[in-house]
């Protein structure tokens, strides 16, 4: 239990684990388990250790009331199967069922408390109104350890203030986590290469800033190359466009040159007409960046793309990926990204540190059948790993170290 020796003897004590189990779910059933998976031995660790195992975690975006769609109850039968131990399930977070859950825990005996941001408390922007929750959870506590990698950068009641009102310690996944963080960060082996894509636009350009000063290749496909090929002047059609932010892409254009980092943006891109539903068969079309059609959206890089791409991570010595290059879960636009993550394997073959962060990245790479130690790491957390190598401080990382 060297991890955990702030806590001292865990026999017989309390443990609050917060735990990431932010699986995606299509109705009940578990799509991509990788995230229980990966909180497995911190509970099991604790649990052999003769720790009473409250683990607290959230599921989706619920508006801070219960939600059925969003209960941890499938999630909990899932990690209990897998941990290979009854885990009992509390119907809410710090109400009387979950005081009756922990009040009858055994030494080793696992619960999982309902979804945690079913309170309005757990992401309040109120200190009050947050530590009030934080309080109660801290109730049912006599311990705390801090497991969620992919919440770290929230400062939310059950990541953040209750750390500040329990014993604490750090899991063995987060610090794990923040070993391959710190590799990327501190010295990469080069040339370091990152590769970034996906939706969420806004939140990853920030990032970009600051890996213009250290990585030596920056690759951008996905949702988020339209407004850099905005910013080139190109016409992107329908794609997504992210219109207030074409002048800071094109100012982070004129920056690289200037810091001789090279950004590689696709030649050409898979486009259709419409979004993928389940209502039309995919008509995709591959066309040059110069020519998308003003009523087409892009929604892959093309294969000219995928090979460039590929050869310039398959060069590099440290790669980071965050993002597919397209949306990935129609086949018809999942070839950018397998090119992309068959790139980072022959990293790793070769003996390099080839890193995936991002929920969906994640489940991207293993939908497409690659094996998980084909990657040097796997990263559970997106937004925690972005901001991490942004040089932003990580709340509920801080909050620990007090
Ligand atoms: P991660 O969870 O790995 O951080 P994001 O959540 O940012 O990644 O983005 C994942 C989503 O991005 C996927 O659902 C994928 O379908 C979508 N996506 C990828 N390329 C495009 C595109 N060109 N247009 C719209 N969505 C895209
Ligand atoms: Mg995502």
């Amino acid at each position: 239990m060297g991890a955990y020796a702030g806590l001292g003897e865990v026999s017989g004590k309390r443990v609050l684990v917060r735990s990431d189990l932010n699986v995606p779910l299509d109705g009940t059933t578990i799509t991509d388990e990788g995230r229980i998976r990966a909180s497995l031995p911190t509970i099991r660790a604790l649990a052999e250790a003769g720790a009473r195992v409250v683990v607290t975690a959230h599921l989706g975006r619920p508006k801070g009331a219960p939600e059925e769609r969003y209960s941890l109850r499938p999630v909990a039968a899932r990690l209990g199967d897998l941990l290979g131990r009854d885990v009992e399930f509390a119907t809410d977070t710090v109400g009387a069922s979950a005081q009756e859950v922990v009040a009858g825990l055994e030494d080793g005996q696992v619960a999982v408390l309902e979804n945690v941001r079913f309170n309005p408390g757990e992401t309040s922007k109120d200190d009050t109104e947050r530590g009030a929750f934080a309080d109660q959870l801290a109730t049912l506590a006599d311990a705390f350890v801090s497991d969620g990698f992919g919440v770290v950068h929230r400062k939310q009641a059950s990541v953040y203030d209750v750390a500040q009102r329990l014993p604490h310690a750090m899991g063995g996944l987060v610090a794990a986590e923040l070993e391959v963080m710190r590799r990327l960060t501190e010295d990469p082996a080069r040339p370091y290469a990152v590769v970034l894509g996906g939706s969420k636009v806004s939140d990853k350009l920030g990032v970009i800033d600051n890996l213009i000063q250290k990585a030596d290749e920056l690759l951008i496909g996905g949702g988020m190359v339209f407004t850099f090929l905005a910013a080139q002047g190109h016409g992107v059609g329908k794609s997504l466009l992210e219109e207030d932010q074409v002048d800071v892409c094109r100012e982070y254009l004129v920056r690289a040159e200037e810091a001789g980092v090279r950004i590689v943006l696709p030649t050409d891109v898979v486009v259709d007409t419409a979004f993928p539903s389940g209502d039309r068969e995919p008509e995709p079309q591959v066309v040059p960046i110069d020519a998308i059609p003003d009523d087409s959206i892009g929604l892959d890089i093309g294969p000219d793309s995928g090979r460039a791409f590929a050869e310039v991570v398959a060069g590099a010595a440290t790669v980071f990926w965050n993002g597919p290059m397209g949306v990935f879960e129609t086949p018809a636009f999942a070839d950018g990204t397998r090119a992309v993550a068959e790139a980072l394997t022959e990293v790793t073959a070769k003996g390099g540190l080839s890193v995936v962060g991002g929920g969906d990245s994640a489940a991207a790479v293993r939908k497409l059948g690659f094996a998980d130690d084909a990657f040097g790491h796997i990263s559970t957390g997106g937004g925690a790993s972005l901001e991490f190598l942004e040089g932003k401080t990580l709340p509920g990382i801080a909050v620990l170290e007090d």
